[in-house]
Protein backbone atom coordinates (compact mmCIF):
# COMPACT_ATOMS: atom_id res chain seq x y z
CA UNK A 1 0.00 0.00 0.00
CA UNK A 2 1.38 3.26 -0.85
CA UNK A 3 2.13 5.70 1.26
CA UNK A 4 -0.60 8.06 0.75
CA UNK A 5 -3.37 5.78 1.57
CA UNK A 6 -1.26 3.95 4.40
CA UNK A 7 -1.03 7.42 6.17
CA UNK A 8 -3.79 9.29 4.93
CA UNK A 9 -1.73 11.62 3.00
CA UNK A 10 -2.00 13.99 0.38
CA UNK A 11 -0.45 12.90 -2.95
CA UNK A 12 2.57 15.38 -3.78
CA UNK A 13 3.29 16.50 -7.13
CA UNK A 14 7.20 17.80 -6.32
CA UNK A 15 8.05 20.46 -9.16
CA UNK A 16 10.20 22.91 -6.84
CA UNK A 17 13.22 20.26 -6.50
CA UNK A 18 15.06 18.32 -3.85
CA UNK A 19 13.36 19.61 -0.59
CA UNK A 20 13.66 18.17 3.05
CA UNK A 21 9.51 19.98 3.85
CA UNK A 22 8.68 17.24 1.03
CA UNK A 23 11.01 14.55 1.94
CA UNK A 24 14.25 15.09 -0.12
CA UNK A 25 14.75 12.43 -2.35
CA UNK A 26 12.31 9.57 -4.48
CA UNK A 27 15.24 6.98 -4.73
CA UNK A 28 15.68 4.32 -7.39
CA UNK A 29 14.54 0.80 -7.02
CA UNK A 30 17.89 -0.25 -6.57
CA UNK A 31 19.20 2.25 -3.95
CA UNK A 32 15.87 1.35 -1.98
CA UNK A 33 16.25 -2.23 -2.40
CA UNK A 34 19.98 -1.86 -1.04
CA UNK A 35 18.51 0.15 1.93
CA UNK A 36 15.53 -2.62 2.35
CA UNK A 37 18.50 -5.11 2.72
CA UNK A 38 20.63 -3.72 5.03
CA UNK A 39 17.97 -3.09 7.56
CA UNK A 40 17.33 -6.46 8.11
CA UNK A 41 21.00 -7.22 9.16
CA UNK A 42 23.62 -6.50 11.84
CA UNK A 43 26.76 -4.85 10.74
CA UNK A 44 30.28 -3.59 12.28
CA UNK A 45 28.98 0.39 11.55
CA UNK A 46 32.41 1.48 11.59
CA UNK A 47 33.94 -1.05 8.83
CA UNK A 48 30.64 0.44 6.55
CA UNK A 49 31.62 3.86 7.57
CA UNK A 50 35.47 3.22 6.34
CA UNK A 51 33.82 1.23 3.10
CA UNK A 52 31.19 4.59 2.75
CA UNK A 53 34.40 6.46 2.71
CA UNK A 54 36.72 4.86 0.11
CA UNK A 55 33.23 5.07 -2.05
CA UNK A 56 33.04 8.58 -0.96
CA UNK A 57 36.73 9.26 -1.93
CA UNK A 58 36.74 7.66 -5.53
CA UNK A 59 33.97 9.09 -6.43
CA UNK A 60 35.37 12.88 -5.28
CA UNK A 61 39.23 11.90 -5.96
CA UNK A 62 39.93 13.29 -2.33
CA UNK A 63 41.82 11.56 0.13
CA UNK A 64 38.90 10.15 2.05
CA UNK A 65 35.44 10.30 2.61
CA UNK A 66 33.05 10.78 6.12
CA UNK A 67 29.75 10.06 5.54
CA UNK A 68 27.54 12.09 7.31
CA UNK A 69 23.66 12.42 7.97
CA UNK A 70 23.36 15.66 5.81
CA UNK A 71 25.24 18.55 4.30
CA UNK A 72 23.97 20.16 7.37
CA UNK A 73 25.29 18.22 10.13
CA UNK A 74 28.36 17.76 7.52
CA UNK A 75 28.75 21.73 8.40
CA UNK A 76 28.65 20.82 12.69
CA UNK A 77 30.94 17.32 11.67
CA UNK A 78 33.54 19.67 9.96
CA UNK A 79 33.43 22.66 12.11
CA UNK A 80 34.23 20.09 15.14
CA UNK A 81 36.93 18.53 12.98
CA UNK A 82 38.63 22.02 13.04
CA UNK A 83 38.09 23.12 16.62
CA UNK A 84 38.40 20.16 18.23
CA UNK A 85 40.63 17.75 15.75
CA UNK A 86 41.39 14.15 16.86
CA UNK A 87 41.45 15.46 21.02
CA UNK A 88 38.99 13.13 22.77
CA UNK A 89 38.71 15.36 25.68
CA UNK A 90 38.03 18.30 23.20
CA UNK A 91 35.53 16.24 21.18
CA UNK A 92 33.52 15.28 23.97
CA UNK A 93 33.31 19.16 25.31
CA UNK A 94 31.96 20.46 22.05
CA UNK A 95 30.70 22.92 21.49
CA UNK A 96 31.99 24.35 24.29
CA UNK A 97 34.95 25.95 22.94
CA UNK A 98 35.72 28.54 24.80
CA UNK A 99 39.56 29.17 24.61
CA UNK A 100 40.08 27.37 21.50
CA UNK A 101 41.08 28.55 18.04
CA UNK A 102 37.14 28.00 16.90
CA UNK A 103 36.42 31.05 14.44
CA UNK A 104 35.08 29.79 10.71
CA UNK A 105 35.43 33.15 8.58
CA UNK A 106 32.23 32.92 5.56
CA UNK A 107 31.56 36.00 3.69
CA UNK A 108 28.37 37.94 4.75
CA UNK A 109 26.46 37.06 1.70
CA UNK A 110 27.06 33.35 2.31
CA UNK A 111 25.34 33.32 5.66
CA UNK A 112 22.47 31.82 4.51
CA UNK A 113 19.43 29.92 5.64
CA UNK A 114 18.72 26.81 3.50
CA UNK A 115 15.86 25.58 5.36
CA UNK A 116 18.06 25.94 8.55
CA UNK A 117 20.66 29.07 9.60
CA UNK A 118 24.08 27.70 8.03
CA UNK A 119 26.10 29.53 11.01
CA UNK A 120 23.69 27.85 13.14
CA UNK A 121 24.88 24.46 11.71
CA UNK A 122 28.31 25.95 12.54
CA UNK A 123 27.75 26.76 16.17
CA UNK A 124 26.75 23.38 16.74
CA UNK A 125 30.33 22.13 16.04
CA UNK A 126 31.38 24.57 18.39
CA UNK A 127 32.46 26.89 15.86
CA UNK A 128 32.28 30.35 16.18
CA UNK A 129 31.00 32.23 12.31
CA UNK A 130 32.68 35.22 11.90
CA UNK A 131 30.87 37.21 8.82
CA UNK A 132 32.98 39.15 6.84
CA UNK A 133 32.30 42.48 4.36
CA UNK A 134 28.60 42.90 3.53
CA UNK A 135 25.31 41.38 1.95
CA UNK A 136 26.04 42.63 -1.53
CA UNK A 137 30.12 43.07 -1.94
CA UNK A 138 33.29 41.39 -0.07
CA UNK A 139 36.57 42.42 -0.76
CA UNK A 140 39.20 39.95 -0.40
CA UNK A 141 40.94 42.31 2.56
CA UNK A 142 37.43 41.88 4.35
CA UNK A 143 38.29 38.38 4.39
CA UNK A 144 42.25 38.57 4.99
CA UNK A 145 42.15 40.93 7.88
CA UNK A 146 39.36 38.68 9.70
CA UNK A 147 42.05 35.93 9.84
CA UNK A 148 43.72 35.84 13.20
CA UNK A 149 45.10 33.38 15.80
CA UNK A 150 41.38 32.40 16.80
CA UNK A 151 40.58 31.45 13.07
CA UNK A 152 39.90 27.66 12.79
CA UNK A 153 38.59 27.51 9.15
CA UNK A 154 37.42 29.73 5.85
CA UNK A 155 33.93 28.45 4.54
CA UNK A 156 32.92 29.11 1.04
CA UNK A 157 28.99 27.98 0.19
CA UNK A 158 28.25 27.13 -3.24
CA UNK A 159 24.64 27.60 -3.73
CA UNK A 160 21.82 29.35 -5.50
CA UNK A 161 21.17 30.40 -1.53
CA UNK A 162 23.85 32.87 -1.60
CA UNK A 163 24.31 36.46 -2.73
CA UNK A 164 25.82 35.88 -6.26
CA UNK A 165 27.29 39.82 -6.99
CA UNK A 166 30.08 41.07 -5.39
CA UNK A 167 31.50 38.15 -3.70
CA UNK A 168 34.98 36.79 -3.58
CA UNK A 169 35.43 33.50 -5.54
CA UNK A 170 37.15 30.25 -4.02
CA UNK A 171 40.58 30.53 -5.22
CA UNK A 172 40.53 34.01 -2.90
CA UNK A 173 39.55 32.07 -0.09
CA UNK A 174 41.43 29.19 -0.84
CA UNK A 175 45.22 31.40 -1.25
CA UNK A 176 43.82 33.25 2.15
CA UNK A 177 43.47 29.89 4.09
CA UNK A 178 46.78 28.32 2.65
CA UNK A 179 48.47 31.19 3.43
CA UNK A 180 47.35 30.82 6.95
CA UNK A 181 47.72 27.21 7.10
CA UNK A 182 43.81 27.33 7.79
CA UNK A 183 41.64 24.89 6.06
CA UNK A 184 38.86 25.97 3.46
CA UNK A 185 35.25 24.40 3.59
CA UNK A 186 33.28 24.20 0.39
CA UNK A 187 29.36 23.69 1.48
CA UNK A 188 28.84 22.52 -2.16
CA UNK A 189 25.29 20.57 -0.93
CA UNK A 190 23.34 21.07 -3.92
CA UNK A 191 26.25 20.79 -6.90
CA UNK A 192 26.06 17.98 -9.04
CA UNK A 193 29.59 18.17 -9.71
CA UNK A 194 31.22 15.70 -6.90
CA UNK A 195 34.96 16.39 -7.94
CA UNK A 196 35.22 20.18 -8.42
CA UNK A 197 36.04 21.63 -5.54
CA UNK A 198 38.17 19.22 -4.50
CA UNK A 199 40.47 19.29 -7.54
CA UNK A 200 40.36 22.91 -6.90
CA UNK A 201 42.26 22.69 -3.38
CA UNK A 202 39.39 22.39 -0.98
CA UNK A 203 40.40 20.82 2.34
CA UNK A 204 36.81 19.94 3.04
CA UNK A 205 33.76 19.55 0.95
CA UNK A 206 30.33 18.97 1.83
CA UNK A 207 27.28 17.17 -0.59
CA UNK A 208 23.78 15.88 0.53
CA UNK A 209 23.22 12.88 -0.25
CA UNK A 210 19.68 13.80 -0.46
CA UNK A 211 19.71 16.48 -3.13
CA UNK A 212 21.95 16.08 -7.07
CA UNK A 213 22.68 12.61 -6.00
CA UNK A 214 18.93 11.49 -5.75
CA UNK A 215 20.20 9.17 -2.23
CA UNK A 216 18.35 8.97 0.80
CA UNK A 217 18.79 11.46 3.61
CA UNK A 218 22.65 11.62 4.05
CA UNK A 219 25.29 13.61 3.38
CA UNK A 220 29.03 13.35 3.10
CA UNK A 221 32.59 15.32 3.38
CA UNK A 222 35.22 14.70 0.86
CA UNK A 223 38.86 16.00 1.87
CA UNK A 224 42.27 15.72 3.05
CA UNK A 225 42.83 12.81 5.15
CA UNK A 226 44.17 14.46 7.95
CA UNK A 227 40.70 16.61 8.30
CA UNK A 228 38.50 13.85 6.99
CA UNK A 229 40.27 11.43 10.31
CA UNK A 230 38.93 14.34 12.34
CA UNK A 231 35.60 14.48 10.96
CA UNK A 232 35.11 10.90 11.80
CA UNK A 233 36.11 10.50 15.32
CA UNK A 234 33.30 13.95 16.06
CA UNK A 235 30.50 10.67 16.29
CA UNK A 236 32.47 10.15 19.68
CA UNK A 237 31.30 13.59 20.15
CA UNK A 238 28.71 15.65 18.57
CA UNK A 239 28.24 13.27 15.64
CA UNK A 240 26.55 11.28 18.14
CA UNK A 241 23.07 12.87 18.35
CA UNK A 242 23.60 12.90 14.08
CA UNK A 243 24.27 9.35 13.62
CA UNK A 244 24.57 7.85 10.23
CA UNK A 245 22.47 4.58 9.91
CA UNK A 246 23.27 1.65 8.01
CA UNK A 247 20.60 2.56 5.99
CA UNK A 248 21.45 6.13 5.10
CA UNK A 249 24.57 4.63 4.16
CA UNK A 250 23.83 1.70 2.09
CA UNK A 251 21.51 4.25 0.16
CA UNK A 252 23.97 6.66 0.17
CA UNK A 253 27.15 4.18 -1.12
CA UNK A 254 24.66 2.87 -3.96
CA UNK A 255 23.28 6.38 -5.14
CA UNK A 256 26.72 7.21 -5.37
CA UNK A 257 28.21 4.13 -7.31
CA UNK A 258 24.94 4.80 -9.88
CA UNK A 259 25.93 8.43 -10.05
CA UNK A 260 26.66 10.25 -12.86
CA UNK A 261 26.06 14.12 -13.58
CA UNK A 262 25.25 13.59 -17.01
CA UNK A 263 22.64 11.25 -16.06
CA UNK A 264 20.22 14.09 -15.71
CA UNK A 265 19.71 14.56 -19.29
CA UNK A 266 18.95 18.23 -19.32
CA UNK A 267 17.79 18.27 -22.85
CA UNK A 268 15.15 16.59 -22.33
CA UNK A 269 14.19 18.20 -19.06
CA UNK A 270 14.48 21.55 -21.20
CA UNK A 271 12.41 20.34 -23.75
CA UNK A 272 9.40 19.52 -21.36
CA UNK A 273 9.71 22.72 -19.83
CA UNK A 274 9.43 24.39 -23.37
CA UNK A 275 5.80 22.45 -23.74
CA UNK A 276 4.85 23.73 -20.68
CA UNK A 277 5.39 26.94 -21.87
CA UNK A 278 3.75 26.13 -24.72
CA UNK A 279 0.71 24.82 -23.30
CA UNK A 280 0.26 27.90 -21.57
CA UNK A 281 0.89 30.92 -24.29
CA UNK A 282 -2.99 31.73 -24.33
CA UNK A 283 -3.28 31.65 -20.74
CA UNK A 284 -4.45 35.85 -19.90
CA UNK A 285 -2.33 37.32 -17.34
CA UNK A 286 0.47 34.88 -17.60
CA UNK A 287 3.98 34.66 -19.41
CA UNK A 288 6.78 31.50 -19.21
CA UNK A 289 10.11 31.14 -20.60
CA UNK A 290 12.54 28.77 -19.71
CA UNK A 291 15.48 30.15 -17.53
CA UNK A 292 19.27 28.64 -16.61
CA UNK A 293 19.48 27.90 -12.49
CA UNK A 294 20.79 30.98 -11.12
CA UNK A 295 23.70 29.35 -9.81
CA UNK A 296 24.31 28.24 -13.16
CA UNK A 297 24.02 24.46 -12.86
CA UNK A 298 22.72 22.66 -15.89
CA UNK A 299 19.16 23.04 -14.49
CA UNK A 300 16.58 24.60 -16.95
CA UNK A 301 13.27 25.60 -15.17
CA UNK A 302 10.21 26.84 -16.45
CA UNK A 303 9.48 30.29 -15.03
CA UNK A 304 5.91 31.46 -15.01
CA UNK A 305 5.11 35.07 -14.44
CA UNK A 306 1.47 36.12 -13.05
CA UNK A 307 0.44 39.45 -13.62
CA UNK A 308 -2.34 39.79 -10.93
CA UNK A 309 -4.27 43.22 -12.95
CA UNK A 310 -4.97 40.49 -15.50
CA UNK A 311 -5.14 37.24 -14.13
CA UNK A 312 -7.34 38.29 -11.49
CA UNK A 313 -4.57 36.13 -9.17
CA UNK A 314 -0.85 36.49 -7.57
CA UNK A 315 1.14 34.27 -7.86
CA UNK A 316 1.31 33.81 -4.43
CA UNK A 317 -2.75 32.63 -4.38
CA UNK A 318 -1.94 30.62 -7.28
CA UNK A 319 0.77 28.77 -5.64
CA UNK A 320 -1.67 28.29 -2.41
CA UNK A 321 -4.57 27.15 -4.54
CA UNK A 322 -1.45 24.27 -6.12
CA UNK A 323 -0.52 23.25 -2.59
CA UNK A 324 -3.71 23.25 -1.38
CA UNK A 325 -5.27 20.57 -4.00
CA UNK A 326 -5.01 17.05 -4.02
CA UNK A 327 -2.70 16.06 -5.47
CA UNK A 328 -0.93 18.89 -3.93
CA UNK A 329 1.07 20.78 -6.26
CA UNK A 330 4.43 22.49 -5.21
CA UNK A 331 6.08 25.12 -7.49
CA UNK A 332 9.39 26.29 -6.46
CA UNK A 333 8.69 30.04 -5.15
CA UNK A 334 11.30 31.61 -3.92
CA UNK A 335 10.41 34.92 -6.14
CA UNK A 336 6.95 34.35 -5.65
CA UNK A 337 7.14 38.01 -4.12
CA UNK A 338 8.30 38.84 -7.42
CA UNK A 339 5.06 37.42 -9.29
CA UNK A 340 7.67 34.68 -10.18
CA UNK A 341 7.31 30.69 -9.99
CA UNK A 342 8.60 27.90 -11.46
CA UNK A 343 8.67 24.37 -12.27
CA UNK A 344 11.60 22.42 -11.51
CA UNK A 345 11.73 19.07 -14.13
CA UNK A 346 14.06 16.67 -12.06
CA UNK A 347 11.90 15.45 -9.40
CA UNK A 348 8.53 15.21 -12.22
CA UNK A 349 7.42 12.17 -12.91
CA UNK A 350 6.03 10.52 -16.04
CA UNK A 351 2.51 12.98 -16.65
CA UNK A 352 2.80 14.99 -14.30
CA UNK A 353 3.73 18.27 -16.19
CA UNK A 354 0.31 17.39 -17.44
CA UNK A 355 -1.65 17.75 -14.25
CA UNK A 356 0.07 20.75 -13.35
CA UNK A 357 -0.79 22.59 -16.65
CA UNK A 358 -4.53 21.44 -16.24
CA UNK A 359 -4.14 22.82 -12.44
CA UNK A 360 -2.20 26.07 -13.07
CA UNK A 361 -5.58 27.00 -16.43
CA UNK A 362 -8.41 25.45 -14.07
CA UNK A 363 -7.40 28.07 -10.90
CA UNK A 364 -6.81 30.56 -13.74
CA UNK A 365 -10.23 30.17 -15.13
CA UNK A 366 -12.06 30.25 -11.55
CA UNK A 367 -10.20 33.36 -11.07
CA UNK A 368 -11.66 35.24 -13.81
CA UNK A 369 -14.82 33.93 -13.39
CA UNK A 370 -14.72 35.32 -9.30
C1 LIG B 1 20.33 21.76 1.45
C2 LIG B 1 21.52 22.48 1.91
C3 LIG B 1 22.13 22.16 3.12
C4 LIG B 1 21.58 21.09 4.02
O1 LIG B 1 21.58 19.83 3.41
P1 LIG B 1 20.88 18.57 4.13
O2 LIG B 1 21.45 17.40 3.39
O3 LIG B 1 19.42 18.75 3.92
O4 LIG B 1 21.26 18.58 5.56
C5 LIG B 1 23.26 22.83 3.48
N1 LIG B 1 23.78 23.79 2.70
C6 LIG B 1 23.22 24.16 1.53
C7 LIG B 1 23.86 25.22 0.69
C8 LIG B 1 22.07 23.51 1.09
O5 LIG B 1 21.51 23.85 -0.07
Amino acid sequence: MSIYQKFGLKEVINACGKMTVLGGSAVSAQVAGQMADSLSHFVVMNDLMDYAGSVIAEKTGSEAGCPTCGAASGLAIAAAACVAGNNLGLIEKMPDSSGLRNEIIIQKGHAIHFGGNITQMLRIGGGIPVEVGLSNKVAAEHIQSAVNEQTAALLYVKSHHAVQKGMQGINVMLEIAHNHNLPLIIDAAAESDLKKYTAMGADMVIYSGGKALSGPTSGFIAGRLKYISACRRQFEGVGRAMKVSKEAMAGLITALENYSPDGENPQAQRAAMDEICNRLRDQQGLTCQVVQDEAGRSIYRAEIRVDEALAGISAAQLSKKLKGGNPAIYLREYYVNQGLLSIDPRPLFNGQTKTIVGKIKKYLSEAKND
